[in-house]
């Protein structure tokens, strides 16, 4: 791996982390050189504690709820005494999904979408940018995850609120950036675009459809869409901020 994307010495902290594309985004940077620390609400999949010594860094999972204030400073607090308050990449990737027609959403649902999707990713990205400026990071890297459904309407589900929660966070993207600039800090954001996991695979029927408004013809595996983390989170990436990176196999332009 050419230096620009060495990540060693670094700290990552990635919510969402415990399977699917979040594990994938926490496999990509522990590659990369980087200790890892997830936060989510379920134990993590076997595979996770196998990454600390297939690439010799340090990794921790710690049960966070990113849509509970409480849960997340609690586990900022204890993440930071872990790992001697070092934090320099921070991806919050942790979302929910509901498959609920625009007429039939109801207030209850949105709030649960709006909780961990919008004041989730917020409220990690702030605590993450608090701690990088307290510990004096150089090269702080905050990459928020997004959805192709901040561009879209996904063809034949029913997800309104889902878009509307994914575009905000495209949206604050750019605004966040232009903040953090003057402590070093890059915020980009990422839009997955299908991507076979547990969010995704209750719909197969879908999976088997979505193929045919691909590009290249396939959904994506989450080792897919892991490199495009790294390169953000990483000194290629450099001279890149605000942006949002669409890691889709073309789906958006076709
Ligand atoms: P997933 O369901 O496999 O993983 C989501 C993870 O987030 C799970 O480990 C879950 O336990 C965790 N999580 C849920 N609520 C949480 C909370 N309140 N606090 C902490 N952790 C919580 O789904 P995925 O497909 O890997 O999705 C990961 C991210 O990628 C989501 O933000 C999703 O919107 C986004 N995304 C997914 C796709 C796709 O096709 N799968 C496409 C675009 C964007």
């Amino acid at each position: 791996m050419s230096s620009r994307f060495d990540l060693k010495g670094r700290t990552a902290l990635v919510t969402g982390g415990a399977r699917g594309c979040g594990l994938a985004f926490a496999e990509g940077l522990a590659e990369a050189g980087a200790d890892v620390a997830v936060f989510d609400v379920i134990e993590p999949v076997e595979g996770f504690h196998a990454i600390s010594s297939m690439y010799n860094v340090k990794t921790k999972s710690y049960i966070v709820d990113v849509s509970s204030i409480e849960s997340l400073e609690a586990g900022f607090a204890a993440f930071k005494a872990d790992f001697g308050g070092k934090l320099d990449i921070c991806v919050p990737c942790a979302g929910i999904n509901r498959n609920v027609g625009f007429l039939d959403t109801q207030f209850e649902d949105f709030e649960k979408l709006l909780g961990v999707n919008v004041k989730g990713v917020y409220y990690t990205a702030q605590l993450a940018a608090k701690q990088m400026i307290e510990n004096q990071t150089k090269k702080g890297s905050i990459i928020l995850v997004a959805s192709i459904a901040s561009y879209m309407a996904i063809r034949s589900q029913m997800s309104s609120a889902y878009c509307g929660t994914k575009g905000a966070v495209r949206a604050m993207c750019p605004a966040i950036a232009a903040e953090l600039v003057k402590y070093g800090i890059r915020v980009n954001s990422i839009s997955p675009g299908y991507v076979r996991t547990e969010m995704t695979s209750p719909f197969p029927h879908l999976l088997e459809s979505w193929k045919d408004e691909i590009m290249n013809g396939r959904v994506a595996e989450p080792e897919d869409i892991r490199g495009g983390c790294v390169f953000l989170a990483s000194d290629a990436s450099l001279y890149m901020t605000g942006q949002d990176l669409c890691l889709d196999g073309g789906v958006t332009k076709w």
